[in-house]
């Protein structure tokens, strides 16, 4: 049978958020995420990262770097899987390099689900995305998922656009607590 999934953001939801994250040293999991993602895949949901990561079009992080600090975020949080969009789409970019395109896979493009719809055997039935800001509750919407919007990171005060989350928890520890139907 194939599983639900539980989509995640990383910044803001499983780790810090800062404006950008461009070392392993900068980048900080939120002391309750591995907790959280246990208690995901003993609710039979899989737990899947979706993150733009346009630092590494912007030319300031390398795809390197991104690989070490996701296999970090593997190992510390046992999260199924992580697609990220390393694009960033602006031709007045002093520094050239081939993430500078314009993709199908930044937020809220609809890409990197689809990958992992080819990739897992996962439904997006009764499925969800949990993300701290408004175009991750963009592409939940328009993939049919339930949508949670959390506190610990953007915040809703400094969401780029309107949206409307089907929930607001204070962070990832209470949108587990929802999915698990406590809330
Ligand atoms: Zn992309």
């Amino acid at each position: 049978m194939k599983s639900p999934v539980v989509f995640l953001d990383r910044d803001g939801v499983i780790s810090e958020e800062k404006s950008y994250v461009l070392s392993l040293k900068d980048f900080v999991i939120f002391p309750y995420s591995k907790k959280c993602i246990k208690k995901i895949h003993e609710y039979g949901y899989k737990a899947i990262v979706i993150t733009n990561q346009s630092a590494v079009g912007r030319g300031m992080l390398s795809i390197e770097t991104l690989e070490q600090m996701n296999k970090y975020l593997l190992d510390q949080t046992e999260v199924d899987a992580i697609y990220y969009c390393p694009h960033w789409n602006n031709n007045n970019s002093k520094i050239k390099n081939q993430f500078q395109i314009s993709c199908n896979c930044r937020k809220p493009k609809t890409g990197l689900i689809e990958q992992a719809l080819t990739e897992w055997d996962i439904t997006l039935n009764n499925s969800y995305f949990i993300g701290d800001r408004a175009s991750d509750i963009e592409l939940g919407k328009k993939m049919g998922l339930t949508t949670i919007l959390v506190e610990s990171g953007y915040g809703l005060e400094r969401l780029e656009y309107e949206v409307f989350p089907d929930f607001v928890c204070k962070d990832l520890e209470e949108a587990v607590l929802k999915i698990k139907g406590d809330l």
